[in-house]
Order: structure tokens, then C-alpha cells, then sequence
């Protein structure tokens, strides 16, 4: 199973979650450490397929 690093937005801390790529869309994400569902994915080899994730990787403030 594809795993894909995430950073939360309100503690910074980096985490990774484990999915399959069907779920990738529609399965919630919350932080692992503080439960806040304000995360980013971290790119890296996978390419992007959702409008929402796609903001949610560029709001950097
Ligand atoms: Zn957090």
C-alpha cells in the first residue's frame, strides 16, 4: 500500500499515512498528533488529482 507524507498545518508536525490510491480522495485525514484535519500532503512522486488537496498544499500561511 502507498504511503504519503503529511504536514499539519496547526502543530507542523510531519506524519505519514498509509492508503490506497482510491482512497487518497475521499478518506480524511487528520493529524496524528493533535487531530486537526487542517493538513497538507508533501508531493513528492505522486501527482495531484484533487482540487481541495491541491490548496491545501499551497496555503503555506
Ligand atoms: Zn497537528
Amino acid at each position: 500500500m502507498p504511503h504519503y507524507d503529511y504536514t499539519c498545518e496547526k502543530c507542523k508536525k510531519d506524519f505519514v499515512v498509509e492508503m490506497k490510491i482510491s482512497e487518497l480522495d475521499k478518506k480524511k485525514v487528520v493529524c496524528s498528533e493533535c487531530g486537526s484535519t487542517k493538513v497538507s500532503r508533501n508531493v513528492t512522486n505522486t501527482s495531484f488529482t484533487s482540487e481541495s488537496i491541491n490548496r491545501y498544499v499551497w496555503k503555506t500561511d
